[in-house]
């Protein structure tokens, strides 16, 4: 076997396609877009708090990243929210919890090197710039903390109950009670001790500690991973922020509508990719094998549809924007949800 063969192979079996002598090799090149890192800010005319939502951190968390999503579109009547819905969108397009570890655990301390890093950066410069007067951290968390004390799901979560001139627990308690009139999976009341006691001693690393330690007051709100639908979890993450609403002067007109029946509210037009091949631009809307000639620069240069829409391929390196290969299937995805694939193969 001479080297062009034996790459060839290697690259074939190989799990991981590693961009190696490509040029010698006249591989396919794909250039893929930078993934987003979107923030939304709304405010009416007669605000006093600034409200900031923090969605997808955690990338398996769809109720989480859905709810937050969904109030971008709603009419704003009173208050000021500043809404980032999908903080690792890499892990939300992968449907796991971290794709490059866990993300709420780098906000302390986070390398240069890691592929999180400019995401992390944003969301800190993000909250530092804003100075929200509450920040809420949305999660989906495993099983019913009421059910099992070691679970997270439907909770709120605070990391003491006073911090500095920080009353989270009369805050937290009153969205738990109020809440749990309409939920029928009710929250518990979780505090973490974060910095008095050494139980919880990760979360200093988690983004509501970091928070605290910088002067904004933080909450996290968890649905749970185990309710029966995405609709569930949207709702649970809706009737909770409800309260902190009531207590932060937010009035969101559609917001019963939208416990009611969240699925109205989500975006089903379809998701369009545009690909530059050799130059030549083309509109892809649903599954299809292309056949290019060897040696093609195919570059995504535009993805339209509901925010979430996004193209990865497969076995290879999410992190990566520009690779060479001989054949890949891509998945149009929005959020966890995969749409249609496209069969790419020179
Ligand atoms: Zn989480």
């Amino acid at each position: 076997m001479d080297r062009r063969e034996f790459l060839k192979v290697s690259l074939f079996s190989s799990a991981l396609v590693t961009p190696l002598f490509a040029k010698d090799l006249k591989k396919t090149h794909f250039i893929l877009p930078k993934k987003p890192f979107e923030y939304f800010h709304k405010r009416a005319k007669n605000s006093k708090f600034r409200v900031m939502l923090i969605g997808g951190i955690h990338g398996n968390e769809m109720g989480a990243y859905k709810a937050a999503d969904m109030l971008i579109d709603a009419t704003l009547e009173k208050g000021e929210l500043l809404i980032i819905p999908r903080s690792n969108f890499t892990s939300i397009l992968a449907d796991v919890r971290g794709y490059n570890g866990d993300m709420n655990r780098k906000f302390e301390y986070i390398s240069k090197k890691d592929p999180d890093y400019y995401y992390v950066e944003l969301l800190k410069e993000a909250i530092l710039n804003y100075k929200p007067d509450v920040l809420i951290s949305m999660h989906d968390g495993y099983g019913f903390n009421i059910e099992n004390k070691k679970a997270w799901g439907q909770s709120v979560v605070i990391d003491e109950n006073h911090y500095k001139n920080f009353n989270l627990y009369t805050e937290a308690e009153f969205v738990r009670s109020h809440a749990n009139i309409y939920l029928y999976k009710k929250l518990s009341l979780i505090n973490t001790k974060t910095f008095t006691s050494h139980i919880h001693d990760e979360q200093k690393k988690a983004l509501t500690g970091w928070c605290l330690e910088h002067g904004i007051k933080a909450f996290c709100i968890e649905s749970s991973k185990q309710l029966p639908n995405v609709e569930e979890k949207i709702k649970t993450h809706l009737i909770m922020l409800r309260e902190f609403f009531k207590l932060y002067d937010v009035k969101i007109t559609e917001l019963n509508e939208m416990i009611k029946e969240p699925s109205k509210f989500i975006d089903k037009r379809d998701t369009e990719i545009i690909l530059e091949i050799n130059s030549q631009r083309y509109r892809y809307k649903k599954s299809e094998f292309l056949k290019v000639t060897r040696g093609s620069n195919i570059k995504v240069v535009k993805i339209n549809g509901p925010r979430g829409s996004f193209i990865i391929p497969r076995h290879i390196n999410l992190n990566w924007k520009s690779f060479y290969a001989p054949y890949v299937k891509f998945d149009v995805k929005n959020d966890y949800k995969k749409l249609f694939n496209l069969k790419i193969k020179a």
